[in-house]
């Protein structure tokens, strides 16, 4: 039994990473099971780190984060070796014993057979990728934000960033274009710009909303609507949303998002409630609105300094 003899007791598999370098990774969480990918070497180094659930957060040994595919390749490529090496040991115990004398009986024995084959597998297409600000791992998931699997840093700020950035890039097109395609880019740089906070907030009171009066509200927070999003934040989580900007900063930031609602449900024609709301002081019913590159910018600005004052506030809070 020599070739069985040789392989011993312990296997050590290893998981290839796919052909962008990265390794799937499947949520141990019962309720969970979601996937999503890592690359090796990058992000925080240690042994024995744990690793976290991009989805649920859900935190424990990196060992516990194999996906099903993975496993069964490991358990196939043991179960190979194991009755490859069984068929050789086999087949050296073949015999052939011709039949002697008249009525001689010939016994044989004849080993064949395959080797269990391994049952190879691929990784699945993700859909965000990430470069971890605080850690530099780099992961995939599905949808667009999440924690860290490495650090546990939620992305939601990352995400933000790397959005109005384009917002700024759009802007930078827009200014060698003129007439009506110049105006429309501005415009639609404004829609982004409030989508993206927009999506960035409603993400941020998700996280946190276990530590607010009313979990099931803050989990549906808008910040469409400035004001609104101020109100809410200051009953759910006792948080004044204002704080880190003049009033100068928040009464153009509400401007923005008040001419942002035209634009969507108006097309951009001023109706009574902009003019009650925005406190346009030039704003004609029945005219449309004017949008420039310069206030957008400006927007953007603003609208970073609160999601980050939000963002910290909510993290410092227990
Ligand atoms: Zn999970
Ligand atoms: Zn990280």
């Amino acid at each position: 039994m020599r070739h069985i003899d040789n392989l011993g007791s312990q296997f050590s598999i290893s998981i290839p990473p796919d052909e962008n370098g990265l390794i799937g990774r499947e949520c141990p969480a019962p309720e969970c099971q979601s996937y999503f990918k890592i690359q090796p070497g990058t992000g925080l180094k240690g042994e024995n780190l744990p690793c976290h659930c991009p989805y649920c957060g859900h935190t424990a040994g990196q060992d516990k984060f194999f996906t099903k595919a993975q496993v069964e390749y490991a358990t196939s490529v043991v179960l190979n070796q194991v009755t490859g090496a069984l068929l050789k040991d086999l087949k050296a115990l073949e015999f052939n014993h011709r039949p002697r004398g008249g009525f001689g009986i010939g016994i044989s024995m004849r080993v064949t057979g395959h080797a269990t084959p391994i049952r190879h597998y691929r990784e699945k297409q993700l859909e965000t990728e990430v470069i971890c600000k605080q850690c530099t791992l780099r992961y995939t998931i599905y949808g667009v934000f999440g924690f860290c699997p490495d650090c546990g840093e939620h992305n939601s700020l990352q995400i933000l960033d790397k959005n109005l950035e384009l917002v700024h890039k759009m802007l930078d097109m827009a200014s060698s274009a003129e007439g009506e395609l110049l105006n429309r880019m501005v415009e639609n740089a404004l829609e982004d710009c409030v989508s993206a906070f927009d999506g960035f907030g409603r993400e941020v009171c998700r996280v946190h909303a276990e530590k607010s009066t009313e979990p099931s509200k803050a989990e549906k927070v808008s910040f469409q609507n400035l004001d609104g999003a101020k109100h809410n934040l200051n009953g759910l989580f006792n948080l004044n949303f204002s704080s880190g900007v003049t009033d100068e900063e928040w009464k153009a930031a509400v401007q923005g998002f008040e001419k942002r609602h035209l634009l969507s449900d108006t097309m951009g024609v001023i109706d009574e409630e902009y003019v009650r709301k925005s406190g346009d002081v030039q704003a004609v019913t029945g005219r449309k609105i004017n949008v420039d590159s310069e206030e957008v910018r400006e927007l953007v600005r603003i609208i970073g300094r609160l999601a980050h004052e939000v963002s910290n506030a909510l993290h410092a809070m227990k």
